[in-house]
C-alpha cells in the first residue's frame, strides 16, 4: 500500500515515509491509495483479543511496510505497561440506551493520548526502518491538551526530542502544572509571553525558516510536528471503532453484521474521520454523527455543502472543539470524490477566501454517512446535569455535546445501537462540570475541585492529575515570542 497526497502531486510513499514527512510537498495530507477491506470473520476474531492485539490487527491493514513484530512492539509500548488506568485501554461502558466509548484512560486523561501514545513509537520505528540518521525534534505550540499529551507520548522515545511552547497566561492552571512538571530526558517546555496565536505563529515561522532548518540539519537535527494531520496520528484512532463494535458483539448487544452508529464530539475532524475509515473497511456502521459546539462550522457544512470559516469565533466550555478550520475534512473530500485536482481547488479557495462549496452531488454522498448537530454551552451544561441525574455518570463538557446530539438523533426514530464517543475525563474540565451539576465552587483550588468531583461518582481522580499536587516543577523557562528560535536552537544543541 502506498500513501499519496490529497492534492495529487503523484508523490508515492510508504507509511513509514509518510509518518516521517507529516505533510505532502504540495501541502496536501497523506492518504492510503487503496482502502483495505476486512470481512466479518476478521471482526469476530477481535472479540477475544486485548486492545493491544486488536490494534495490531487493524494497524497491520494500513502499515503494510512495518513487520508484525514492529507493530506489536509499538502497540505494547504505547498501550501496555500500565500507562492506561483501565486494562481495556478504551473501555466501552454499555448502558441501556447508549454505550459510552471512554477514550480518556491514558496518562493525560484526554483522548489525544490514544493517538499521541502511539505516534512517537511509529515515528521512532520509521526512522530506524528508513535509515534516517538525524534526530527528530518535535515542535509544538499548544493551547493546553495537545502539548501535554505529546510530551507524555515522546518522553524518552529514542532518536526524538520534543519542545512545547504554551502561552504564558493562556492555559488553565492544571494544564500549566501538567506541563511544567513534565518528566523525561528529551523534553523541554517553554512559556511564551503572548497568546496562543503568538506561540503558534512563532512555531510556524520556525518551520518555514529554511536557513534555520539547514543549520539544524548540519547539526543532525530535523524538525517535525505532532499535529493531527500526520497519518501516524490518524491511524491509531481507527482501532477503537473496531474495538467498540467487538465489545458490543462480545456482550451480546448486537449480532455480527448488525449496524451501529457513533456520535463524535468534533473539532479538527480527526476522530470522526477514523470512524469513516473503519466504515469503508467494512465495519457495519450506519451513521457517524458529527457533534459541534457553538463553533458549528461543520454542522453548516454537512447541512449545506458550503464550508465557510468567515464567522465569529466563540470560546466555549468545550475548548478542544473551538476550531474553525477542520483540517482532516480534506481527507474525507478526497475519499468521497477520488479527485485530487478538485480537492486542491477547494483547499485553494479555503486559503484565499475562507470558503468552498462542494455542490449537491458530493454533499449527498457525504450525508449518506454523516449526520450532524450542535449544542451551545447552556445545552451542554443541561446535558451533564441530566445524564448525572439519570444514571450518576459524569460526562465531561465535550462528551456532553455529543450526548445531546446522539439523544436528538435517537428521538428522530433511529433505533440502531448508538455509541457516544467520550473524549475527556470529567476531572479535566472539573470547573465547568461541577458548575453544571449545581455545586458551589467559589474559592476552591484545583485540588479541592478534584476531591469534590470524586465524592460524587465512582471514578477515582486520575493518577496523573492527583500527582500534580506534589510534583516538582522542572520547566520554568519563559521567552519573548521573538526568542523562540533561540530556545529551539539551544535545546537542539543539548545532548
Ligand atoms: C481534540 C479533542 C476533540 C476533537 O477531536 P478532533 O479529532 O479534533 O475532531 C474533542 N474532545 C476533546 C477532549 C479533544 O481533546
Amino acid at each position: 500500500m502506498n500513501y499519496i497526497s490529497t492534492r495529487g502531486n503523484n508523490q508515492k510513499m510508504t507509511s513509514a515515509q509518510a509518518i516521517i514527512a507529516g505533510l505532502a510537498d504540495d501541502g496536501g495530507l497523506f492518504v492510503p491509495d487503496e482502502l483495505p477491506q476486512v470481512d466479518m470473520e476478521f471482526i469476530k476474531g477481535l472479540t477475544k483479543l486485548s486492545y493491544q492485539e486488536r490494534a495490531a490487527r487493524v494497524l497491520g491493514c494500513f502499515l503494510t511496510d512495518y513487520t508484525d513484530e514492529e507493530i506489536k512492539g509499538c502497540v505494547e509500548r504505547a498501550y501496555g505497561g500500565g500507562k492506561f488506568d483501565d486494562a481495556a485501554v478504551a473501555p466501552l461502558n454499555i448502558m441501556e440506551d447508549v454505550s459510552v466509548l471512554e477514550l480518556w484512560h491514558g496518562p493525560t486523561s484526554a483522548f489525544k493520548d490514544m493517538a499521541l501514545q502511539l505516534l512517537p513509537q511509529l515515528l521512532s520505528t520509521a526512522l530506524k526502518k528508513t535509515g534516517e540518521k538525524n534526530q527528530v525534534l518535535i515542535l509544538v505550540a499548544t493551547s493546553g491538551d495537545t502539548g501535554k499529551a505529546a510530551l507524555e507520548g515522546f518522553r524518552d522515545v529514542e532518536q526524538t526530542k520534543i519542545i512545547v511552547f504554551y502561552p504564558e497566561n493562556g492555559v488553565s492552571r492544571i494544564q500549566k502544572l501538567q506541563m511544567v512538571t513534565q518528566q523525561g530526558e528529551n523534553v523541554a517546555v517553554t512559556a511564551v509571553k503572548g497568546n496562543f496565536d503568538d506561540a503558534q505563529s512563532g512555531v510556524k515561522a520556525i518551520f518555514s525558516d529554511r536557513e534555520f532548518n539547514a543549520k539544524l540539519n548540519e547539526a543532525g537535527v530535523s524538525l517535525s510536528s505532532a499535529n493531527s494531520i500526520n497519518w501516524g496520528r490518524l491511524v491509531p484512532q481507527i482501532v477503537y471503532y473496531f474495538s467498540a463494535y467487538a465489545d458490543l458483539l462480545k456482550a451480546g448487544v448486537i449480532r455480527a453484521g448488525d449496524e451501529i452508529s457513533f456520535t463524535v464530539p468534533t473539532g479538527n475532524f480527526g476522530d470522526i474521520l477514523a470512524g469513516y475509515y473503519a466504515l469503508r473497511m467494512g465495519l457495519p456502521v450506519k451513521k457517524l454523527i458529527c457533534a459541534s459546539n457553538t463553533n458549528n462550522v461543520l454542522t453548516d457544512f454537512l447541512t449545506t455543502g458550503v464550508y465557510d470559516r468567515n464567522r465569529d469565533f466563540f470560546k466555549t466550555i468545550s475548548p478542544s472543539m473551538d476550531i474553525l478550520i477542520s483540517s482532516n475534512l480534506e481527507r474525507l473530500l478526497y475519499h468521497v470524490t477520488n479527485d485530487a485536482a478538485q480537492v486542491a481547488e477547494w483547499m485553494k479557495s479555503l486559503a484565499e477566501t475562507g470558503r468552498y462549496d462542494v455542490g449537491a452531488e458530493v454533499l449527498a454522498k457525504i450525508q449518506a454517512t454523516f449526520g450532524c448537530d450542535w449544542a451551545d454551552d447552556q445545552k451542554t451544561m443541561e446535558t451533564i446535569n441530566a445524564v448525572y441525574g439519570e444514571r450518576k455518570y459524569i460526562a465531561d463538557t465535550h462528551t456532553a455535546v455529543a450526548w445531546d446530539s446522539a439523544h436528538k438523533y435517537m428521538l428522530q426514530g433511529n433505533a440502531e445501537p448508538m455509541v457516544v464517543v467520550s473524549t475527556a475525563s470529567p476531572y479535566k474540565f472539573n470547573e465547568s462540570v461541577l458548575t453544571a451539576l449545581g455545586e458551589a465552587i467559589e474559592g476552591m483550588d484545583e485540588f479541592q475541585l478534584l476531591d469534590k468531583l470524586q465524592s460524587m461518582n465512582s471514578f477515582k481522580i486520575p493518577a496523573g492529575l492527583a500527582a500534580l499536587k506534589n510534583a516538582e516543577v522542572r520547566h520554568g523557562n519563559v521567552v519573548e515570542k521573538t526568542a523562540m528560535p533561540q530556545a529551539v536552537a539551544a535545546f537542539a544543541g543539548q545532548n
